[in-house]
C-alpha cells in the first residue's frame, strides 16, 4: 500500500459533487432516497468521469487500485459503503480508487471498532503504521504494534478483508517491486559517493506499489541492502527517509 497525498478537485467537479451530495441528504431526511439509482445516474455523468481520472492520476501511469497498489483502478470505489453511510457518498474524501477484485472482496464490509473505521484508508493515514511486508513471500501482514504488544487490529482487517496475504499475482508485483529497489540500492552502495536527490529520485520511480513507505520504515532497516545503507551511509538514509 502506498500513503496517498489527496489533491483538490477543481472546482466544478467539487460543487458537482456538493450538490448531489446535498440532494442525497434531503431525500434521507425525506425517507425517499434510493442511494444505489442515485450513484448510478451520477456515474454516468461527465464530470463523474472527470472525477475518476483525478483518481486514477493520483496512482500513476498503471493507474493502480489504491487499496492492492498491483491491479488496474477501474472504478471509483467508497470507502464508507455508500449504502450504510450515503451522506459520504458524494464526499470527496470518501471515494478511492479500486481494483475488481479488491471491490468484490470488500463488498459491503466496513468493521469498525467504536466509531473508528478498522480498514486502511491510505488517503489519511501511513499504511505502513499497521502493515508489515514479508520480503519472502510478497504477502503483506499486520504490522507488530510494539506498544500495544499486538498485531495492528487495522492492519489484520485490512489484509483480511482484501485477502493480501493470499493473492499470489499481488505477492509476486510486490516481491518484484521490492527486488527493483534493492538492485536500486545495490547499484549506489556499489559507488564511492551516493548522490543522495538522483538516489531518491530514482528509488521513486522504481516503487510501484509504495513499498518505499516500509524499507525506510522500522522493519526496512533491518533488511540487506536498506539495512547497508542505513548503516554506511545514514546521511543518505536520513535524506531519503525524509524526502518521502
Ligand atoms: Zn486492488
Amino acid at each position: 500500500m502506498r500513503r496517498l497525498k489527496r489533491p483538490d478537485l477543481p472546482k466544478s467537479e467539487r460543487r458537482y459533487l456538493e450538490g448531489r451530495q446535498s440532494s442525497v441528504d434531503t431525500k434521507q431526511a425525506l425517507g425517499a432516497l434510493d442511494i444505489e439509482k442515485e450513484w448510478k445516474s451520477a456515474r454516468q455523468t461527465k464530470t463523474l468521469k472527470s472525477v475518476l481520472a483525478v483518481l486514477q492520476k493520483m496512482m500513476g501511469k498503471r493507474e493502480r487500485c489504491m487499496y492492492c497498489v498491483d491491479s488496474h483502478g477501474a472504478d471509483i470505489e467508497h470507502f464508507r459503503p455508500k449504502a450504510r453511510y450515503p451522506q459520504h457518498a458524494f464526499q470527496w474524501a470518501n471515494l478511492l480508487l479500486c481494483c475488481t477484485e479488491c471491490g468484490r472482496l470488500k463488498g459491503s464490509q466496513f468493521p469498525m471498532l467504536g466509531d473508528q473505521p478498522l480498514l486502511i484508508d491510505p488517503c489519511a493515514e501511513d499504511p505502513w503504521l499497521h502493515l508489515d511486508f514479508d520480503p519472502d513471500t510478497g504477502n503483506l501482514t499486520a504490522r507488530f504494534d510494539i506498544r500495544a504488544n499486538d498485531w495492528s487490529t487495522k492492519g489484520s482487517k485490512t489484509v483480511e478483508v482484501f485477502m493480501l496475504d493470499q493473492r499470489e499475482a499481488v505477492a509476486a508485483g510486490y516481491q518484484a517491486g521490492f527486488r527493483r529497489l534493492s538492485a536500486v540500492v545495490r547499484s549506489a552502495l556499489a559507488k564511492d559517493v551516493i548522490n543522495e536527490q538522483a538516489l531518491f529520485d530514482e528509488l521513486n520511480q522504481a516503487d510501484d506499489h509504495g513499498l518505499l513507505g516500509w524499507c525506510f520504515g522500522r522493519t526496512g532497516q533491518t533488511i540487506a541492502p536498506f539495512s547497508d545503507l542505513f548503516q554506511r551511509h545514514p546521511a543518505a538514509w536520513a535524506f531519503c527517509s525524509k524526502a518521502l
